[in-house]
């Protein structure tokens, strides 16, 4: 099995950076996810250099999608690079604004199809730098809140270009009839609308249509239709600022046909910014135009893992099962889409090897892990679920009144506890009886 980067077995036991996920689970418990500090740091720099090298005729912006994982120290760990942030509730807002210092909400933007009245005003106050919005209903709700703030709303029209983005439909966002976005036929009404609206600043265009993609031809699909609408815009006096092509960019988590993988940053980058300026150069040459990008799983992704403890094991005559201390509560997404996770042991196993499904404790037949794996596996074994740093912890619940798990930045030989593991009484100490 082919490890992310920053993971490796030394002396037989598996390693992030300079630690032993073995000394790591001694010291903080399992379930536990372990992030590398310098597995982000290059996910992000491959952004930005890329942005550097092939974007030489305006601004460029990574606004890192903080749904992927939300950690105050990742948020402070990327925020310290220059990121921006994408944004989709007024929570999120709120620890970019505690982790990311001064200044940070200038570089945040606002994504997301139900954006409350409150949650647009904190956004207001904040000053954030763009709003993302989504529907003709939500640019008058905007103006309305904007006016009552004696504020301007600095707006993007979430654009659906309908393309077919080619991964799992749940994660498919770009298609006419996924929920996002203005419909790409309606989208230049709705900006006239948005220009006749007294307390709203129209600086930019955005799309999202998808998430782990593999290939980025959907993407640039994409981004030709959006260069053909800001070339209409511009005939009808509409200016737009910026150009913001989301997120999507998917990662290698193991189980990819032969020859398929998922296409380079730089690669998918140099793409973007070839096709904007020879646009630039035929049509456009003199005005400057940001480019803004919205990356989640393709920073974070890849640089996490999920241990967890085999707790017993229940070979039998159809299916083996290893039940493990982490479930569907901690890592959702093979329960919700199916998705695969490699898993290596931490140490290489002593018992027979057979095919085993890793399943949690949860009272749920969708609670597994993985399925059908190889592996020679004894009880108190310690596994990673691999490729686990994006939509992991974000997505635990409290189902089955589980403790959510903690959480580990390893930086070289240091682990640091980055977020401490929950207590059952934390899950319902909100909670009251009736009286009498
Ligand atoms: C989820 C999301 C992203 C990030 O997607 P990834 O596939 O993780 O890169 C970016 N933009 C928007 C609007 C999103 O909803």
């Amino acid at each position: 099995m082919k490890l992310p980067a920053h993971f490796d077995y030394r002396e037989d036991r598996l390693h992030i950076e300079q630690l032993a996920v073995e000394d790591i689970a001694t010291r903080f418990g399992t379930p536990c996810y372990v992030y590398s500090k310098a597995a982000l740091l290059e996910n992000f720099a491959s952004y930005q250099d890329a942005c550097a090298r092939f974007y030489a005729h305006g601004q460029t912006l990574v606004c890192y999608a903080l749904k992927a994982n939300s950690n105050l120290a990742l948020i402070d760990l990327l925020a310290r690079q220059g990121a921006g942030f994408d944004i989709v509730s007024a929570g999120e807002l709120k620890r970019v604004v505690s982790a990311g210092g001064p200044g940070v909400a200038g570089r945040v933007i606002f994504s997301g199809v139900g954006k409350s009245r409150a949650e647009m005003q904190y956004a207001l106050e904040q000053g954030i730098r763009c709003f993302n919005v989504e529907s003709v209903s939500e640019l008058h709700h905007l103006n309305e809140v904007a006016g009552r703030c004696g504020r301007r709303a600095p707006v993007s029209l979430r654009v659906n270009p309908d393309v077919d983005a080619k991964t799992h439909p749940y994660i498919s966002t770009g298609l006419k009839e996924n929920k996002f976005g203005v419909a790409f036929d309606d989208a230049r009404a709705a900006y006239q609308l948005a220009r006749s609206l007294p307390h709203l600043d129209v600086i930019g265009i955005d799309c999202h249509i998808g998430s782990q993609l593999l290939d980025d031809a959907p993407l640039i699909e994409a981004l030709d239709k959006l260069i053909g609408l800001i070339d209409q815009l511009a005939a009808e006096g509409i200016e737009i600022h910026h150009l913001d092509l989301g997120g999507g960019i998917g990662i290698r988590y193991g189980d990819e046909a032969p020859g398929e993988a998922p296409v380079r940053v730089a690669d998918y980058l140099q793409r973007v910014f070839a096709r904007i300026d020879a646009w630039r150069a035929a049509r456009h040459a003199g005005k400057p135009l940001t480019v803004m990008f919205e990356p989640g799983r393709s920073l974070v992704g890849n640089a996490g893992i999920l241990l967890t403890r085999v707790e017993v094991l229940k070979p039998g005559s159809s299916k083996n099962f290893a039940v493990v201390d982490a479930a569907m509560n901690d890592l959702m997404r093979p329960a919700m889409y199916e998705a695969w996770h490699g898993v290596a042991p931490a140490r290489p196993g002593t018992g027979e090897v057979r095919s085993w499904d890793i399943v949690g404790p949860v009272c749920e037949s969708g609670d597994w892990l993985a399925r059908g794996r190889e592996l020679a596996l004894a009880e108190d074994d310690l596994l990673a679920i691999l490729s686990a740093g994006a939509y992991g912890m974000t997505m635990a619940s409290n189902y089955n009144t589980r403790p959510r798990a903690a959480e580990v930045m390893v930086d070289g030989d240091q682990a640091y506890l980055i977020r401490e593991r929950e207590t059952a009484e934390q899950l319902f100490a909100g909670e009251r009886l009736l009286p009498g």
